[in-house]
């Protein structure tokens, strides 16, 4: 794996091997961090690498800290800000996952949201593909429940709700799956251990809303959009039973990490005809475009390294 040579951490640019907290730190006990996921992607012509929506993550990310009680003087502008100055010093020339974090620093025992002070750490690293098989995935329905917005609120990235991803992800892949996608408590489709969920019905795209305890997705509020105005599609958020998923036409997943990814077999039964569909892979196709900075109508999307 590739490291980063350099961490924002305490406050200022650090070297990589001096970012390092005490292990009675709160947030490694407690799982008291928030954290975001964003992509820089390297646009060879150019020679740069752009940020994709990073207003958008940060604005998620601080959201996530206010639900965990969390403060901090920075805004969405000035994290870009220091994320561009950290990307800057990495000299990255290549795809990179840039991974900001604010977690409760203080040390000792005691397990609370209040009274503790708050950090924020951001660092990157060269970042290729999440999904191996983006365009034929295998998923399984996971045994797991998705937790409930009254457990742990999956509307944030809360590092302590990633245990519930973690046992997703393992169990799907160590029974021969790609993925796994989740039920609600409610036995509803929420999402995958890290990506949200699309299917076709019809002609009509249709996701969980943001109400199943689902994360906001970036990409899936990129998709939506992308579906909508370049594919002319009708979009839908509702709620998505079970059993839909065996009968749908198509069926993907979209996440930073993951991005795009076709899924064509769920628990051996194929999706439509058991290949990708004209629909991801039209979207596919333009979100790759769009990130690698390619397209000048969503050029807003991209900030320059
Ligand atoms: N759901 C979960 C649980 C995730 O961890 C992620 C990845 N951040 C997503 C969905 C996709 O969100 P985004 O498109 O913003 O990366």
């Amino acid at each position: 794996m590739d490291l980063p040579k350099h961490v924002f951490f305490e406050g200022k640019i650090v070297p990589f091997e001096e970012a390092k907290v005490s292990v009675a730190t709160h947030a490694f006990n407690y799982g008291t961090g928030v954290f975001g996921g964003i992509r820089g992607y390297w646009n060879d012509e150019k020679k740069k690498i752009y940020i994709f929506r990073p207003y958008d993550h940060y604005r998620r990310f601080l959201n996530s800290g206010r639900m965990m009680n969390m403060h901090l003087p920075y805004d969405e502008e000035s994290l870009i800000q220091l994320t561009l100055d950290l990307i800057r010093l990495e000299n990255w020339q290549t795809n990179i996952y840039i991974r900001p974090l604010i977690y409760k620093a203080d040390l000792g025992i005691g397990v609370r949201l209040h009274d503790l002070r708050d950090e924020l750490t951001i660092f990157s690293m060269p970042f290729k593909q999440y999904v191996k098989n983006d365009t034929s995935a295998h998923v399984t329905v996971s045994s797991w429940r998705r937790l409930d917005d009254n457990m742990i609120p999956a509307r944030g990235k809360i590092s302590g709700a990633y245990a519930n991803s973690a046992l997703i992800k393992t169990d799907a892949q160590r029974a021969g799956f790609d993925e796994a996608l989740v039920l609600n408590q409610d036995g509803h489709i929420s999402e995958g251990s890290a990506m949200n969920v699309f299917m076709v019905r019809d002609g009509t795209v249709i996701t969980p809303p943001v109400t199943d305890n689902i994360l906001e997705g970036i990409t899936r509020k990129t998709a939506m959009e992308l579906a909508k105005n370049e594919l002319s599609l009708s979009v839908v958020e509702r709620p998505i039973d079970r059993t839909e998923i065996y009968i749908c036409d198509e069926l993907f997943m979209t996440g930073s990490a993951a991005e795009i990814v076709a899924i064509t077999k769920v628990d051996y039964r194929p999706v439509g005809k058991g290949e990708m569909g004209p629909v991801a892979g039209q979207l596919r196709e333009l979100f790759s475009e769009i990130v690698h900075a390619k397209n000048p109508k969503y050029a807003h999307w991209n900030v320059e390294v």
